[in-house]
């Protein structure tokens, strides 16, 4: 259902994916797109995966529902989607401070 961002195949975790897309729809219902909390205003991103071949994180859009290569920027805690270029927050496990 889900192609992997790196290689193509079926690295996606597709239980991950069913869990991630029910919490993020309660994520919607409460969204205060005013809010000056990031984590109020955009959706987390979902971690769906690791590429069996490359190792690579695989992120989930909610808005697209798309699988992407995961990747932060430095200093920031959002990223935007490669897919669809909406505002996501990086899950605090990954988010690095300098
Ligand atoms: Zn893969
Ligand atoms: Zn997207």
């Amino acid at each position: 259902m889900y192609n992997c961002p790196y290689c193509g195949k079926d690295c996606v975790n597709e239980a991950a994916v069913n869990i991630y897309l029910n919490m993020v729809e309660k994520f919607f219902k409460y969204q205060n797109k005013e809010s000056k909390i990031t984590f109020e205003r955009y959706p987390t991103v979902g971690e769906v995966g690791e590429c069996k071949e490359t190792g690579g994180r695989i992120y989930l859009c909610p808005y697209c529902k798309k699988p992407f290569k995961a990747y932060y920027e430095k200093d920031k805690v959002t990223i935007t989607c490669p897919n669809c270029n909406e505002t996501l927050c990086i899950p605090a496990t990954n988010r690095t401070f300098c």
